[in-house]
């Protein structure tokens, strides 16, 4: 499964609730007798009855309670950080457990407008989510379709390449784009590819290597990738390229203008990576490419590597 983080299980009672959600409805209960429920129930906790039926509502509400997370509340999170934990308040007078979207922390308020956010998860569940009622945030987040279908080789599957010399300049610098390549296949990080690194590196520092202690004492709740192999693993990821550098005696690898760590990777995470040109310049001894390649868990939109390697061709 490339999601990594922890989904709800419907039950026979919730299910119509997941179902609404799926569909891009609110959907809560209420009784004979008019009153609203939720959690989802087979009887009203005001009166008893156990005529209850599923209504559409608008999820129009407002933040009746937040707190900000700065540590994450699984591994899994780190890439929300900080997470906006709230407890919202729909107009039916129902409050929910969610998480705020698209908006700054230091602008949360009680009492502010919210409206819901359907936000798809690969497979069955969509979450829902809240974002302030007049900002700006989609109303949907749809679910990436990386899972359907198996990653096949990308670099043979592609089309027929643009071949780009590098003595033309202009053509080169065509190159430089703010759009990202296409993913490239998925690589596992097992805890055994963090032993070898570990054992490689000599750094075997706990957090890295040891499962139990980690579960105890690390933030993360369980062992991490170093960043440095996240880094190098970018060699198990071929992405697709539509072009091709020809036409050099000489290509040298000059190392890195930027690198970070912005996410850690959780042992057991697939990840995936993904790159653009940035920059295309003529230098002294050749013509010199700046690509920047970013490597994230795959789902997670924050990276858990950003490389900025620059390339001299000669
Ligand atoms: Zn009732």
């Amino acid at each position: 499964m490339a999601w990594n983080k922890p989904l709800p299980i419907p039950t026979e009672i919730s299910a119509p609730f997941w179902q609404g959600l799926k569909a891009q409805e609110v959907r809560v209960q209420r009784c004979d007798q008019g009153h609203w429920l939720f959690f989802p129930r087979r009887h009203c906790p005001v009166c008893g009855s156990r005529d209850v039926q599923w209504h559409k509502v608008s999820g129009e509400g407002q933040l009746y309670s937040f707190t900000i997370a700065r540590i994450p509340t699984l591994p899994e999170f780190t890439d929300e950080l900080p997470q906006l934990l709230a407890v919202v308040e729909l107009e039916e007078g129902v409050r929910m457990n969610t998480t705020i979207l698209g908006v700054e922390p230091e602008a949360l308020k009680i009492g502010m407008a919210l409206r819901p956010v359907f936000d798809e998860r690969p497979g069955e569940i969509s979450l829902l989510r809240f974002t302030a009622r007049d900002g700006a945030h989609p109303s949907v987040i749809k679910a990436e379709q990386s899972d359907a279908a198996p990653v096949q080789t990308p670099v043979e599957a592609a089309a027929p390449k643009r071949v780009v010399s590098c003595k033309d300049v202009d053509a080169m610098k065509a190159l430089v784009s703010t759009e990202y390549s296409p993913w490239s296949n998925e690589y596992t990080v097992t805890q055994e590819v963090i032993n070898a690194f570990a054992k490689l590196s000599g750094d075997d520092y706990w957090i890295h290597t040891d499962p139990e202690m980690a579960k105890a004492k690390s933030p993360f709740g369980t062992t991490i990738a170093h960043g440095s192999l996240v880094q190098v693993l970018a060699s198990q990821l071929k992405i697709p390229m539509d072009f091709e550098v020809v036409d050099f005696n000489n290509m040298v690898n000059y190392g890195s203008d930027r690198l970070r760590f912005p996410t850690p990777v959780p042992a057991g995470c697939k990840i995936r990576a993904r790159m653009r040109i940035k920059a295309v310049e003529q230098v002294k001894s050749g013509l010199q490419m700046t690509m920047e390649l970013n490597i994230h868990i795959v789902g997670q939109d924050r990276p858990s590597v950003i490389n900025d390697l620059v390339i001299l061709y000669m």
